[in-house]
C-alpha cells in the first residue's frame, strides 16, 4: 500500500517533531523538510532527511500528500497558511485563540478553490483541549468548564525575568493551583479568576555581586506578569539550571463539572502531563495530517478544525479494526 507522503514546512522545534512523529508512523513516509534559510544550515535529526528551500516547493506539488506547516503562529502562518492552502493539503498549529475565526476564513477559500483541506489550530491547546471543551459542555448542558495550564514552561515571562537587571538567565514556569483544582473536581462550580486558578515558578540565576532580595523583588512586583500571581522565585547556579532546566514541559487539565439531576453532579476530567510540549503537539498534527489525507480523498475541500474532523480518520487502523479492538 501507497504510503501517506508528509512534507514539513519550517524547521523549529515543532518541525523536529513531525520528523520525529513521521518515524513512528508506519504508514508515513517524509518528502522532507522546506526551510527558509539556506538548506545547508539546517541539521535534521535523521542523517537522511531531505532539506530542500522552501521556495523550491512548488516543484514537489504532485509528490507531496500532506503539507504541515510548522512555523510560528504570529508572523508566519498567516502568510504561509493562505499561500500553501492554494497548493497542498495543510496542517497547522495556529495558537492565536482570538485570531482563529479570521485565520480560518483566510485559508478556507484558497483551499475550497483549488481543492484542497486545510487543517488548522491544532495541537493540544487548541487542540486536543478544544475537543474536551466541547464534549464537556455538549455531554452536561447544565454546567462550567474548566482549563489550568502547567507545569508549562512560559517563553514570554522567561524573557521577563532575563531582563531585570542583575539576572544572568532564568526560566518560569506557570502551575495550575492544587487548592483550585481540588474545589472543581469536589464538584463546588466555584468561580475562579485566572490568577486564582495559577501559580508562578522563576528559577533565576544571578549575575555575579547582583542582590538577591532586589531581584526577587522586582520579579514579584513586575506588573501584569506576575505582580497578580502567587509568585515564588528560586536561585539556583548556572550549572543546575542547565541540567534541571532544559526541557519544554506543558500541559494541563480540561474539567467539566456538570449536574444532570438536582441530586447528580458529573465531573469529566481530561489532563495532560507532557515532558515536551513540541513533540507532542506535533504528533498530534502527524495523527491528524493522516486524517486530512482521508478528507481530501473522499473530497471534503476547504478549512477544517479539530471539530470537524471524525476520530476515527485520525487512526491507522481500519474502521472495521477500530469497531472489534477499542469500541
Ligand atoms: P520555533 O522553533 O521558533 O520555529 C518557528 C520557525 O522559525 C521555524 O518554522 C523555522 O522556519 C524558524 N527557525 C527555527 N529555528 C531557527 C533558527 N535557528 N534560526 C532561524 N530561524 C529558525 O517555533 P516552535 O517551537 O516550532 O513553535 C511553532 C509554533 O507552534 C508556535 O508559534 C506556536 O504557535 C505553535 N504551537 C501550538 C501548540 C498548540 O497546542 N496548538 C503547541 C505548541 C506550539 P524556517 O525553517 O523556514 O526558517
Amino acid at each position: 500500500k501507497q504510503k501517506i507522503k508528509i512534507a514539513i514546512a519550517g524547521y523549529g522545534n515543532l518541525g523536529r517533531g513531525v520528523e520525529l512523529s513521521v518515524s513512528k508512523n508506519p504508514d508515513m513516509s517524509l518528502v522532507g523538510v522546506f526551510s527558509r534559510r539556506d538548506p545547508k544550515s539546517v541539521e535534521t535529526i535523521f542523517p537522511d532527511t531531505k532539506v530542500y528551500l522552501v521556495d523550491d516547493i512548488l516543484e514537489f506539488k504532485d509528490k507531496i500528500d500532506v503539507l504541515i506547516l510548522c512555523g510560528g503562529s504570529k508572523d508566519d502562518l498567516p502568510v504561509q497558511g493562505p499561500e500553501f492552502s492554494a497548493n497542498f493539503n495543510i496542517v497547522d498549529s495556529f495558537d492565536t485563540h482570538a485570531k482563529i475565526p479570521e485565520y480560518f476564513d483566510s485559508v478556507d477559500k484558497p483551499s475550497k478553490a483549488n481543492n484542497k483541506v486545510a487543517l488548522i489550530a491544532n495541537g493540544w491547546d487548541p487542540g486536543m483541549f478544544s475537543i474536551n471543551r466541547l464534549y464537556g459542555e455538549a455531554l452536561l448542558p447544565v454546567g462550567e468548564t474548566y482549563t489550568f495550564w502547567g507545569k508549562g514552561l512560559s517563553q514570554g515571562h522567561s524573557d521577563a525575568i532575563r531582563r531585570v537587571q542583575g539576572v544572568k538567565a532564568g526560566v518560569q514556569y506557570t502551575l495550575p493551583s492544587e487548592e483550585a483544582i481540588q474545589k472543581v473536581r469536589s464538584g463546588t462550580r466555584p468561580t475562579l479568576s485566572t490568577k486564582e486558578k495559577h501559580k508562578r515558578e522563576c528559577f533565576v540565576v544571578l549575575e555575579d555581586g547582583a542582590d538577591a532580595k532586589r531581584v526577587e523583588s522586582e520579579i514579584k512586583t513586575m506588573p501584569n506578569y506576575f505582580e497578580p500571581y502567587e509568585t515564588t522565585v528560586n536561585f539556583i547556579s548556572q550549572k543546575e539550571l542547565d541540567e534541571n532546566h532544559n526541557k519544554m514541559p506543558h500541559g494541563g487539565f480540561v474539567i467539566r463539572s456538570g449536574s444532570t439531576s438536582q441530586k447528580n453532579n458529573q465531573v469529566i476530567e481530561y489532563s495532560l502531563n507532557l515532558e515536551s510540549n513540541p513533540e507532542f503537539t506535533a504528533s498530534v498534527l502527524v495523527a491528524y495530517a493522516r486524517a486530512t489525507f482521508r478528507l481530501s480523498q473522499k473530497e471534503d475541500f476547504g478549512a477544517k478544525t479539530a471539530f470537524d474532523v471524525a476520530p476515527g480518520l485520525l487512526s491507522i487502523k481500519s474502521a472495521h479494526e477500530l469497531r472489534a479492538e477499542l469500541l
